[in-house]
């Protein structure tokens, strides 16, 4: 089966999903959309397992039954967790309108009707099925939020409402020349479920308030190291500005190597932080591996923070040309062709056109649509960076570490 498809047996399994993101990123120079599939199915594993322990439910099978599906016919889940959240000081229940957290608005003997929307939904309009989970922890009296089921993508009542990205339009022009990656992009939806029906043996969660916060904590736990990816984006991004260096002639400067080694290290944090989570999987009661929370958590809180500074020294390398680049039609143009070819020229034997195409990939990936998944992505998703901050305090241990400072200073209380 595909690893996106798989759940991790052990933590080298874990380690391997994070191997193959970094390698996706640098092949795609964007979102390649498929984690959050991968890292539902993980969460939902034991979720479920341990839910049945302790409530005698049945959740488990029906999901090993939905992943062998997913498995046996190879198909793209696309993992539906964030509510638009109306009021941010609110929880569900507290909303004027309820449905700005996905909801359960009519329960029948063969299943629930739900309404509500997820927001920035990565890869949905190319997944096969969508797997809906709720975004936070809820009260014992959120028993209509608290639900997690499977839904085929083109169910009736889903509509999805495609998000517009910075020079989107750029590919829809004749010819590549201004659209920086040549090959791919990342996008996301708004997806409005307006009474979308889930039958009973697609439905994992049905009420359990109690697993909201276990499901949402386990699922960026997977999540949050997952951003790996950014550093194969990033991997490109070194690669481009790297390019530049060598075509303009300051490749030799040393404070242009410098800032390639910079971003070199910085790159490699968000790698070793990643990998470091996975290697320190753990394996849950119902089988399955998952990754360190805690080394998880800190290694997003840095993917919200290392990327944009990556991107500022890919801009500075790059010089101003990249904000003020004629496009590839007066490049090409019969007038202003020969005059920009002499006047944006740089070091023998480089095409101005492929010194063009190199800003262009950096103007992608820092300011065009692929910045939205190397940067506003970054940021935001799998949790903006409070949230991190949220779990890193909840995990740091603070009574273990002043235990420790109190044995060294000799403090017997
Ligand atoms: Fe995967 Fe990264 Fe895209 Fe999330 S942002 S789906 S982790 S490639
Ligand atoms: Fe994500």
């Amino acid at each position: 089966m595909h690893r996106f498809q798989h759940v991790a047996a052990s933590a080298e399994d874990v380690v391997a999903q994070n191997l193959m993101q970094r390698r996706l990123g640098q092949l795609t120079g964007t979102c390649f959309q498929r984690c959050v599939g991968m890292d539902a199915i993980n969460a939902l594993f034991s979720v479920t397992h341990e839910c049945d322990q302790e409530s005698g439910t049945g959740y488990h099978a029906r999901f090993l039954e939905f992943v062998k599906l997913v498995q046996t016919e190879n198909l793209v889940v696309g993992g539906a967790m964030t509510d638009p959240k109306g009021d941010r000081g609110k929880g569900p229940s507290g909303q004027k309108d309820p449905d700005l957290f996905l909801r359960v608005v009519e329960r029948r003997p063969d299943g629930v009707v739900v309404r509500g929307a997820k927001a920035h939904q990565t890869g949905c309009i190319n997944s096969h099925w969508l797997l809906v989970m709720p975004t936070m922890r809820l009260k014992p009296n959120e028993k209509d939020w608290a639900i997690v089921g499977a839904v085929p993508a083109d169910a009736p009542g889903l509509a999805y409402v495609y998000g517009r990205q910075s020079c989107d339009t750029r590919s829809m022009e004749e010819g590549q020349g201004d659209v920086g990656n040549v090959r791919y992009g990342g996008q996301e939806a708004l997806v409005i479920f307006e009474d979308v029906f889930i039958p009973n043996e697609r439905i994992y969660l049905n009420g359990e308030t109690a697993w909201a916060a276990p499901l949402v904590e386990r699922f960026t736990a997977y999540h949050r190291r997952s951003y790996v990816c950014k550093s194969g984006v990033g991997d490109v991004l070194i690669g481009a500005a790297a390019l530049l260096a060598e075509y303009q002639g300051t490749d030799k400067a040393s404070h242009i190597r410098d800032k390639l080694v910079e971003m070199t290290h910085l790159n490699e944090t968000v790698h070793g932080l990643g990998i470091a989570a996975s290697h320190q999987s753990f394996e849950r009661p119902a089988g399955n591996f998952e990754p360190d929370g805690l080394l998880a958590n800190v290694c997003k809180q840095h993917v919200t923070r290392l990327p944009f500074e990556i991107a500022r020294l890919a801009q500075d390398i790059a010089g101003g040309l990249l904000g003020t680049l004629p496009s590839a039609a007066d490049l090409a143009g019969l007038v202003t062709g020969p005059l920009l070819d002499k006047y944006l020229r740089v070091k023998e034997g480089v095409r101005v056109k492929d010194r063009a195409r190199a800003l262009r990939l950096v103007e992608n990936l820092t300011l065009g649509r692929n910045a939205v998944g190397y940067l506003t992505e970054s940021m935001h998703g799998a949790g903006s960076p409070q949230a991190q901050r949220i779990q890193i305090e909840r995990q740091a241990d603070l009574p273990a570490k002043k235990a420790l400072a109190k044995h060294l200073a000799g403090i017997d209380e």
